[in-house]
């Protein structure tokens, strides 16, 4: 049977979901998300398949499908029904990959020669490379911006062995797909940002942990393995080190959003329930089976090795204080021109919008669901690692999803609440029941039903997930209703008005 995962987000929405769907449920014969399916299809909705720059777009039998339209589904299910693979028909999608630091400075997308940052990191002592990443202010670019060198330090005193270090490569934030293209583009740096970690700690063994969703890229990536081991970057004596043997294997996720929390990711790796652990104790600490443990995200490994091979002083070049350096940007949505941006830190809103061809940009949300929605009144503000109002900078964590004026505001709220509901793991209380409560108060604020008690009820739930959430699902999961109650006052005050 051929398992088939239409993506549902906004994007997926506004790109002609719809149409998809329908055109999928009348060529396979079978319904989504229930048990009446044929023998050959069973069709299901996801929420994110890191594909959001080539929406809509599915996933059969794993292997990805894009820019769907009703022509290409039939044409896909005949050749299926005819006996052929997905393997042998999907699309390679297309990495669009656009530089936008002057004179194309660009850091992640250099010609690249494996080792060549491994070399430079090697003659140096651990603690010397991790003075280097101290130096560059490289905080975790999957989104929660913590130092990475704090994290190795921390990993690199610690006495228990053996220590591991963890690619977080479980990029499950819709609208986010900036890891699926380095890992598809520049596996190698990956690899030698890992490597390259494995040195400056102490530990012997790699993980990427994959998403699921991006097992495409699993065999690409265990050829880019394989190719370490036979220039003699992975495995004993590496560079002729007798002291530092290092190897990396890949571990599957199997489709959950909490996962890309760093201690659910560990639970998931040990093969228990994808749940975060309470934090009696830092993975730095006890991590994978209770060892020290660095986790970090695809594109902070990335950085790791380019930062080595370019020189730090080159590095700190581009950027702008107190967020030196480039970023990436996943962008999607009303745009002429969706993709991956390379940024420098310290570009406006309004500048990346403008060579993204944002077509009349109203709602933007960076970040993914659980980070910040902006509205045109803050295109003046400049992307950077910190969020300060005194110098006009705004946080963003890899991704834009811009959405024009003629997009319903509600519409995009329920959207990302009823994502959370869904990925919320349920283990703690304010977070399962907190989810459930906004989600039906949108609702009821869409049906224009809701009052300024609601919004009230609202906020007081947004603080009890906040305070009292496990982990940063719960914690963040209602920053973006009540940040566009503010943000989109007169919207909203015409919903609330309704009611009476
Ligand atoms: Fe699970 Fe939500 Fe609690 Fe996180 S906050 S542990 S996702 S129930």
């Amino acid at each position: 049977r051929h398992v088939i995962y239409l993506n549902n987000s906004i994007i997926s929405k506004i790109k002609g979901y719809e149409r998809i769907r329908e055109a999928l449920e009348r060529e396979t014969g079978s319904r989504f998300n229930t048990k009446d399916r044929t023998d050959t299809f069973a069709l299901f909705e996801t929420p994110c398949i890191g594909l959001s720059d080539q929406e809509p777009a599915a996933l059969i039998d794993f292997h990805p499908f894009t820019n769907l339209n009703v022509m290409k589904v039939r044409e896909i299910i005949a050749a299926l029904k005819d006996g052929k693979e997905a393997a042998d028909i999907c699309d390679q999608p297309a990495d669009h990959i656009r530089y936008l630091p002057p004179n194309n400075h660009t850091i992640f997308f250099r010609p690249y020669t494996a080792g060549e940052g491994l070399g430079r990191a090697m003659v140096l002592s651990p603690g010397e490379v991790i003075k280097i990443v101290k130096t560059s202010e490289l905080s975790g670019r999957g989104g929660a911006f913590y130092p990475t060198w704090i994290k190795w330090d921390g990993c690199r005193k610690q006495k228990a062995t053996p220590k591991y270090v963890v690619c977080n490569a479980d990029e499950g934030e819709p609208g986010t797909f900036k890891d699926r293209v380095l890992l598809d583009r520049e596996p190698g740096s990956v690899l030698e940002g890992m490597i390259i970690a494995g040195y400056a700690i102490g530990a012997k063994y790699g993980i990427i942990y994959l998403r699921a969703e991006y097992r495409w890229l699993l065999r690409k990536l265990e050829a880019t393995i394989q190719q370490f081991y036979d220039q003699g970057l992975l495995g004993r004596a590496i560079r002729g080190n007798p002291d530092f043997d290092f190897d990396i294997r890949i571990q599957l996720g199997a489709g959950s959003y909490v996962c890309g929390e760093e201690t659910a990711l560990l639970e998931s790796m040990e093969g228990k329930r994808g749940e975060p652990r309470t934090k009696w104790y830092f993975p730095v600490e006890r991590g994978y089976l209770q060892k020290p443990t660095i986790i970090n995200n695809v594109e902070t490994f990335a950085a790791v090795a380019r930062m080595m091979e370019m020189g730090i002083n080159n590095y700190l070049n581009r950027g702008i204080p107190g967020s030196p350096g480039t970023k990436l940007i996943s962008l999607s949505g009303d745009v002429r021109k969706p993709g991956i941006y390379e940024i420098e830190w310290g570009m406006t809103i309004a500048e990346l919008l403008g060579h993204a061809g944002a077509e009349d940009p109203a709602y933007i949300q960076l970040s993914g669901p659980s980070g910040e929605c902006v509205s045109m009144n803050q295109k003046h503000r400049r992307i950077s690692m910190r969020d300060l109002l005194s110098t006009q900078d705004i946080r963003c964590g890899g991704s834009f999803m811009v959405l024009n004026r003629h997009r319903d505001i509600m519409t995009i709220l329920l959207n990302f609440s009823e994502f959370f509901l869904k990925e919320s793991c349920g283990i703690c209380t304010p977070c399962r029941a907190g989810n459930y409560i906004i989600h039906k108060k949108l609702q009821k604020m869409a049906n224009g039903l809701a009052t300024q008690a609601d919004v009230e009820e609202m906020r007081q739930w947004c603080h009890i997930m906040k305070e009292t959430s496990r982990c940063g699902l719960g914690k963040t999961a209602y920053n973006t209703p009540l940040m566009a109650i503010n943000e989109f006052s007169d919207y909203f005050s015409e919903k609330l008005e309704g009611a009476g």
